[in-house]
């Protein structure tokens, strides 16, 4: 199996206890999230997917991507899914000062609250980087911090087929899976995400699992 650093325990462990990573519960219950858009060809080609499936998912939106394509995050939100808080310009919180770490929140916040008419409940650290004062400052601004407990980094391109098994070998009740609809560059060719994610929500909804927005996951148990 190919680990990511979320399969470590130790690991695991110190972020569960400051983030929410997975739900505890034994629902077969998961939540699909994406991470970088709104990206004007595979967000909209993600939207019909997930229709055509009655699933609901929870999209970390990038603010400067976000007030480029806003009627993509409005038809994301007026499909039933969730709209997550993932910084203004993706860039690492972590290494930002204080004033700056406030703006890279609360401007992506504003784009989205600007267009869907809401202040959405999580934010995703974009890359994962945090420390002590990032987390203190999401929350001081509103938001509950969020990474998830299975990140098979579809955004490497690493082929349809390794997307799916590390997805698949680590499926379990409460899960969060990340996955990516965008990138660093708008031509960013995210077609193995799709192409997993059509195969995965199948076996997902053969094995008796239900896909749920963050929020609906988080109400549904405590967290790990
Ligand atoms: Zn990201």
């Amino acid at each position: 199996m190919s680990r990511s650093l979320l399969d470590v325990p130790a690991v695991r462990d110190y972020l569960g206890r400051r983030l929410l990573c997975s739900i505890k519960t034994e629902q077969k219950i998961l939540a699909l999230t994406f991470d970088d858009g709104p990206n004007p060809r595979h967000t909209p080609q993600l939207l019909s997917l997930l229709a055509s499936k009655g699933i609901h998912a929870t999209f970390f939106a990038v603010g400067k991507r976000v007030r480029r394509f806003p009627e993509i995050l409005k038809a994301t939100h007026e499909a039933g899914h969730e709209v997550g808080n993932h910084g203004d310009h993706h860039v690492a919180l972590s290494l930002l000062p204080p004033a700056l770490l406030r703006r890279e929140i609360t401007r992506c916040g504003e784009a989205i609250e600007q267009t869907i008419g809401e202040k959405p409940r999580f934010l995703r650290p974009p890359m994962g980087w945090i420390n002590g004062f990032v987390l203190k400052t999401v929350r001081e601004l509103g938001y509950e911090p969020v990474i998830g407990s299975i990140h098979p980094r579809d955004s490497r391109r690493p082929g349809r087929e390794a997307i799916i098994e590390r997805v698949q070998s680590r499926v379990e009740p409460g899960a969060v899976i990340i996955l990516h609809d965008g990138g660093w560059w708008l031509g960013v060719d995210r077609s193995q995400t799709l192409e997993a994610v059509d195969v995965l929500t199948d076996q997902c909804l053969e094995a008796g699992y239900r896909f749920l927005t963050l929020s609906a996951l988080s109400a549904a148990g405590d967290r790990w």
